[in-house]
């Protein structure tokens, strides 16, 4: 006979690892399937995570290996400006160390996890939730779970054939890891030619200098020139093949539960639009996951309408910040290089780092970026032309639903 868990969580990243220690806490049964080898095995992933985040959630502080408080940001005209935050924002941490020490914590709390495991079907019978898979030198194996969780990532094989939605669409994330040759600064340079849709950074990290690239298109051309240009030790290389690249799921996946399943983390779009950084907003949804599934187990509550109360919760606190996002970075990637360096010399002259220095939340945007607006509003004329023909994103940020959200800055924004 098969054994039944109570829970079977899909993929040992973070949210995954995060959402099945929390779970076994409690007393719950909980198994992980990881089809790497390895937890944290060849991650991608430039390690930023908030200070607030870091302490909301205990997470590891031996993955530590930097600090960011400072940050050059450069115009595609080359101008820099230097943005000094009054203290640290951000830790920047070692994802492999990272998941590694979660994987630990939550096997110490009773988690069974089971690498090398590749999931290939999932199917749900009368009672329970099976989980087929494969792994390498044994027959395939069916695990049976009162409750099966996606954090599958941007894997998002199982969620059309389990009802589940699909996120509105992707974006690109690229990077290399460079030695550091000389102290570095974190760094940020903006413009379409060199980051259309995106952005690309230099963030130093224990000798190591991460450099990548996050676009709307295939970021390996873009970060090939970056390197070439900004970077003299690596000219002679030809770099696009040592370029790791990987989808980021961008806006939120609904349905994300149905009758004994749900997703969670970056599987239910869980990530910032803006930036997007997953892990945070992946925990906060593990947090709101964690509190669901106990009731259900207690209860013996499996119903899709049941589970639609975590849904319901995550996105009370977080679609905002996710649609908003969305709709910014949207916005800026139809400014060009010319519309980015004006929007640089307002930001220079007018009191918008002061601002950023007083609304900014290393995770939660949406209060910085309708104050920005406000502030951009107030200086028509050197505004790029784009700004006047856009009223219509205006008019949609207005109608995201607000929800007050205690503990957070954005609670005292107001949409008028
Ligand atoms: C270049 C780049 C830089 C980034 N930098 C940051 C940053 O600085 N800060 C930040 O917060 N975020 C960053 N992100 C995003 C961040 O990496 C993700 O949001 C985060 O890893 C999501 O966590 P997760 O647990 O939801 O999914 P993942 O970390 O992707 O974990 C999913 C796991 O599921 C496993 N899996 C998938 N399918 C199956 C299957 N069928 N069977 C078994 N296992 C399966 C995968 O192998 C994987 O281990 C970055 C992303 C990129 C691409």
């Amino acid at each position: 006979m098969v054994a039944v868990s109570d829970v079977v969580v899909v993929g040992g990243g973070p949210v995954g690892l995060y959402l099945a220690g929390a779970l076994a806490e409690a007393g719950i049964e909980v198994l992980v399937l990881e089809r790497k080898q390895k937890i944290g095995q060849g991650v991608l992933c430039t390690g930023i995570i908030g200070q607030e985040a870091f302490d909301k959630f205990q997470l590891p502080q031996a993955s530590i290996e930097g600090s960011i408080q400072q940050v050059e940001l450069i115009s595609p005209a080359g101008e820099i400006i230097s943005y000094i935050h009054p203290h640290s924002f951000a830790y920047v941490v070692n994802r492999t160390v990272f998941d590694r020490l979660l994987a630990a914590r939550a096997q110490a709390l009773g988690v069974e996890i089971i690498t090398g495991f590749e999931v290939v079907e999932i199917w749900k019978s009368n009672r329970f939730v099976q989980i087929k898979g494969k792994r390498r030198g044994f027959p395939d194996r069916v695990y049976q779970a009162k409750i099966c969780v996606l954090a599958t990532g941007n894997s998002f094989r199982f969620h059309h054939q389990l009802g589940l939605g699909l996120p509105q669409e992707f974006v690109f994330g690229g990077q290399v890891e460079l030695p550091e040759r000389e102290k570095q600064r974190p760094r940020l340079w903006f413009g379409k030619a060199l980051a259309p849709g995106g952005f690309a950074w230099q963030i130093p990290q224990k000798k190591k200098l991460k450099v990548g690239l996050l676009s709307t298109t295939d970021t390996r051309p873009y970060l090939e020139r970056i390197l070439r240009k900004y970077y003299p030790q690596v000219k002679e290389q030809p770099f696009s093949a040592d370029i790791a690249q990987k989808a980021i799921a961008q806006g939120i996946v609904t349905p994300s539960f149905r009758e004994r399943v749900l997703a969670v983390g970056e599987a239910a779009g869980q990530v910032k639009t803006t930036t997007g950084g997953g892990i945070f907003y992946g925990l906060l949804g593990a947090e709101i996951a964690e509190g669901v599934i106990k009731k259900a187990l207690l209860t013996s509550s499996f119903r899709g309408n049941f589970f639609g109360l975590y849904e319901k919760e995550w996105r009370r606190r977080l679609e905002r910040e996710i649609r908003l996002g969305l709709i910014m970075r949207k916005f800026y990637s139809l400014l060009d290089d010319e519309d980015v360096s004006r929007l640089f010399d307002i930001a220079r002259d007018n009191g918008v780092f002061p601002l950023v220095q007083q609304k900014g939340n290393f995770d939660w945007h949406s209060q910085l970026i309708l104050s920005l607006i406000r502030h951009l509003a107030r200086h028509p004329r050197r505004l790029p032309p784009i700004f006047h023909i856009s009223r219509e994103i205006w008019k949609k940020a207005k109608h995201i639903p607000y929800q007050k959200r205690e503990g957070s800055p954005e609670a005292t924004t107001k949409i008028n």
